[in-house]
């Protein structure tokens, strides 16, 4: 982000004067006119460069904007992590849950772990895959699949057998 540009058109802005200066001294209409090109052309340089200054500020605006939008998501995030806690669901498989007494008013709900370490809420969803043997979490967010009941391997490996 180019922030020297203000201070170019300022510096543009100087030189003109100084030929105005100039200008002011001249009786001879060739010299008047030869200078008042070379002022036309500074005057040019120094709207450009105060539209680009223009442009960065605009630049800058927008990016305070953005962080602004971003620290108050993550002072929300602060507050919400603190109502939750990492709780194992058995055979290694690991998701947030409200800590005891933090519930609120939402009902019964576990957040997916990936998620949360990336400041994200998602709610894991039940399914049940080929009905009764696959019982999972699935997050819709990052599309994690945690295994609760029944076993994955006979549906990877084709063996269920149909009661
Ligand atoms: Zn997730």
């Amino acid at each position: 982000m180019d922030l020297s540009a203000a201070g170019a058109a300022l510096g543009s802005l100087k030189t003109a004067f100084d030929i105005l200066k100039t200008m002011a001294g001249l009786r001879d209409a060739n010299l008047v006119r030869e200078k008042a090109l070379e002022l036309q052309g500074v005057i040019y340089s120094a709207q450009e460069r105060a539209l680009t200054s223009q442009a960065a500020q605009s630049a800058l605006v927008k990016r305070i904007d953005d962080l602004e939008t971003e620290i108050t998501r993550l002072k929300a995030w602060d507050g919400e992590k603190e109502r939750y806690e990492l709780k194992s669901l058995g055979a290694g498989v690991f998701a947030y849950a409200p800590k005891p007494g933090m519930e609120g008013s939402e009902p019964e709900h576990k957040l997916c772990a990936n998620c949360f370490q990336h400041r994200e809420k998602s709610i894991l969803q039940q399914e049940t895959r080929h009905p009764g043997r696959v019982v999972m979490l699935v997050c819709s967010a990052c599309h994690a699949e945690l295994v609760i009941a029944g076993a994955r391997t006979a549906e990877v490996s084709g063996m269920i057998r149909r009661p």
